[in-house]
Formats: structure tokens, C-alpha cells, sequence
């Protein structure tokens, strides 16, 4: 037996419909479980429980002996004094405060039906690719798109913390913090942080000063991007020339080498190409972010992107690698993901600072607009029957896979908990 699994039967609180009791044969009623306490202390907070007739608002301490309490010295610890209940597996000791008064025990091994056990037990020895892979069939997948949807949820609330920190180093500038998190995504997951040190670089107020000259901007960018450094091919060494020619005064340094990755790219993925449709839409656009708000289907964006690139970069993946005939432009799948990984974020997290409900729902809704992303574990949970047709679906997936599947965390999952009721 685990101690989490008696924390999973307490915050469920199973045991509703019986008529339970304390080991002293007490009635007990259980009105609000608690808040779950992740800190020192004891287990749960602010539950609020009846014994008798009596009606007590405490804290709950859980063990699976009762004789742990004595074994964590809870005896000698101030914050213990205030526990109503001790939850237990087994009470193979009674426990006292120090005043000898018995703290009330509620003992689960003969109330919890063996079934949920070996269900748990099941998962949590399952060695495969995800621990209910071969219970899928308890799971009513006609439900699951709430689960998935509170995953999603929690996705867009994890992806806050870097939009904060990137939002705070602005000073709370919301078109810097947009032009950065977006060219991150134009990195994609290889080179995100290097497209987000060359944005950040190259705040707007630069950029703006050369978007009615291409050359310009372009020898601005692939210059401070380190790509014309060493510069033999005919239109890197004529950027590289213009490059040179910029004032000094205001140009940032230039990145070091190595900053940006090919290895293992596609040439559409190549960071050359990316930086070519990233100038492309920053010119095109002087007021992307309040372009991008005004859009009311996610269509619009996705057509944004996947805009012609015009000069050299029409026919070039890199300043020497000819596209021979393969489009340069920023196709759909790609606008994308750009869409699920920057421009849903960054609307979830902008609402959220503005208190702006509507701009949070936008967030969501075009994730449920758009075609979910394919790739190898969205394969396998397709396979497995979960849904997976729209982004919200897989994006939901994607997080419960890393943040509860790969961790066990099936008492946690909307999943696991349907497997525990069956
Ligand atoms: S976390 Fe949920 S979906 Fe993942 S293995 Fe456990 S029960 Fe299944």
C-alpha cells in the first residue's frame, strides 16, 4: 500500500455512500476533505469533518501505519497539534497527542474494495509505452475531450512562466514580448532559443528602421544572426557588404557562432530559410500583434504566414543551397505550429494579464479549430482510440504524456481516474 493512494481515496473521498466510522466506533461524516498540502506539515487543510455530533475544521494526517506518526516525531512538531483525523491504512498503534487524548483514527483496509487496488496495483507495474495502455477500453472516450481540454488548460498555464519572464524583461513592453515569442517558434524546438536571443537583439524599434528597404533589413538581420561573418557566396558577401556599411552606433553584437543549428534539419527547416520568412512577416506587418488580436478564425494567421518570399530567398534555403524548384515560403503545417506553440500561448497569457476572459477562450477555440499535429505519440494515442482531431486534443496528449503518463501519475489523470471507478 502507498501513501498516495490513500491521499487519491481521501481527496475522493470513495467512501460517501457508507456509513463509516472512526476505530472508537464513532459515526464519521466527512463534509470537506481539504486542501492538499504539498509543504511541510500535515497532509490536508481546511477540512471540515463530523465525529459524533460533533463538527471539527482541522487538518487530516495520512499514513499507511499509524504508527508513522510516531516514527516522523509528529508528537514534538507544533504543526501537528492541529490534526482532527489520522487516515490510516492500518492502525497498528494507537496515537495520542501529548495531552493523552487519542486522536481520532479512520482506517481504510476494510472499506476500500480490493478491485480499485489491483487496479492501481496494475498500472503501476505496467511496463508499457503508457501504464493503461491495456485498460484503454474502461476509459468512455466520448468524455475524454473534458479531460484533454483541462490538460490543454494546464499546457497553456505552463508555458505562462517563460512568457513572464520574457513579458518582465520587455518592462512589460506587450509588442516586444510578442515579437520575441513568436520568433521563437520560427526556431522551432532545435533553434527557439536562438531566434529568441536574435529578437531580442533586434527589439522592433531597429527592425523598423529598415522595413522599407529588404536588403537593409535583411543584411541587419543575418548579420547580427553571425550568418555573414565569413560570407563567399555572391549574396551573403553583397549583404555583408551592406551590413557593414550600417551605422554602428546602435547595432547590437553580433551572435557568436554555432548559435544556430542545421544538423538533422530539413532544408525547409533550415534557420536561414526561418529568418527569411520571420523579416518577411515582421516587414510585411508594422502592427502584427494587434493584427493577430483582430483575426477572428485562426485561417487568417495561417494565411499570413504562408506569404511568397520574394529575391533571393524565393529559390535559396541557404545563401548556397538552391531550393531547386521545393517551395521557400512558410507552408500550412507550419504556420501551424506556429499557431499552437506561439500565438495560442501568447493570446492565453495576454488575457490573462488583461483579465480578458474572451482573449483566453480565443486561445483555446482556434486550438479546437485547427487539425491536431501528427506526429509519433499522437500516432500512438490515435492508435489507442484516444481523440486526436483537433489541436486542443493533441496538445491535451502531448501534456498529459510527459507530465502525468511518463511520472505515474494515473491518480492525478482524468483517465485513471475512470480506471479506478470501473
Ligand atoms: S496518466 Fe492517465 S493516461 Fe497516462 S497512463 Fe496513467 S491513467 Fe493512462
Amino acid at each position: 500500500m502507498k501513501e498516495e493512494l490513500l491521499h487519491y481515496f481521501w481527496r475522493t473521498h470513495r467512501w460517501r455512500d457508507q456509513n463509516i466510522f472512526t476505530t472508537d466506533g464513532q459515526p464519521l461524516q466527512i463534509i470537506v476533505p481539504g486542501d492538499l498540502n504539498k509543504d511541510a506539515g500535515p497532509d490536508f487543510s481546511n477540512a471540515k469533518i463530523r465525529i459524533g455530533d460533533e463538527l471539527w475544521i482541522g487538518n487530516i494526517e495520512i499514513h499507511v501505519k499509524a504508527s508513522e506518526w510516531y516514527l516522523h516525531q509528529h508528537q514534538y512538531d507544533p504543526q501537528y497539534k492541529t490534526v482532527i483525523l489520522h487516515v490510516v491504512w492500518s492502525e497498528d498503534q494507537q496515537v495520542y497527542f501529548d495531552s493523552n487524548r487519542k486522536i481520532p483514527c479512520f482506517e481504510l483496509k476494510n472499506i476500500i474494495s480490493k478491485d480499485i487496488i489491483d487496479n492501481y496495483e496494475r498500472l503501476m507495474n505496467s511496463a508499457f509505452w503508457i501504464a493503461c495502455e491495456k485498460q484503454v477500453d474502461k476509459i468512455d472516450m466520448q468524455k475524454a475531450a473534458f479531460g484533454l481540454n483541462a490538460k490543454l488548460i494546464e499546457k497553456l498555464q505552463d508555458k505562462t512562466t517563460l512568457l513572464e519572464h520574457i513579458y518582465s524583461k520587455t518592462n512589460g513592453d506587450w509588442n516586444e514580448t510578442f515579437h520575441r515569442f513568436l520568433a521563437r517558434g520560427f526556431g522551432l524546438n532545435v533553434n527557439g532559443t536562438a531566434f529568441e536571443l536574435l529578437a531580442e537583439k533586434l527589439p522592433l524599434e531597429l527592425i523598423r528602421k529598415y522595413t522599407n528597404d529588404t536588403e537593409k533589413l535583411e543584411a541587419l538581420v543575418f548579420g547580427i544572426a553571425g550568418f555573414l561573418n565569413n560570407a563567399s557566396e555572391d549574396y551573403a558577401v553583397k549583404l555583408k557588404g551592406i551590413f557593414e556599411s550600417l551605422p554602428k552606433n546602435n547595432l547590437p553584437e553580433i551572435l557568436p557562432e554555432g548559435v544556430f543549428k542545421f544538423f538533422r534539419a530539413r532544408p525547409s527547416n533550415f534557420p536561414t530559410i526561418r529568418i527569411a520568412q520571420w523579416i518577411k512577416l515582421i516587414s510585411d506587418h508594422d502592427l502584427l500583434l494587434s493584427e493577430v488580436v483582430s483575426m477572428s478564425h485562426p485561417d487568417e494567421f495561417i494565411n499570413f504566414i504562408c506569404r511568397p518570399l520574394n529575391g533571393f530567398w524565393q529559390n535559396h534555403f541557404t545563401f548556397s543551397a538552391p531550393s531547386n524548384g521545393f517551395p521557400t515560403q512558410a507552408g500550412k503545417e507550419f504556420a501551424k505550429l506556429l499557431l499552437i506553440n506561439s500565438v495560442a500561448p501568447f493570446l492565453f497569457f495576454y488575457g490573462k494579464k488583461l483579465g480578458n476572459i474572451e482573449l483566453q477562450q480565443t486561445a483555446t477555440d482556434w486550438l479546437d479549430e485547427i487539425k491536431g499535429e501528427k506526429n509519433t505519440i499522437i500516432k500512438k494515442f490515435q492508435e489507442l482510440g484516444f481523440p486526436t482531431s483537433t489541436a486542443a486534443q493533441t496538445q491535451g496528449l502531448l501534456h498529459l504524456k510527459k507530465k502525468y503518463c511518463e511520472c505515474k501519475l494515473c491518480l492525478e489523470c482524468p483517465f485513471g481516474a475512470q480506471i479506478f471507478r470501473s
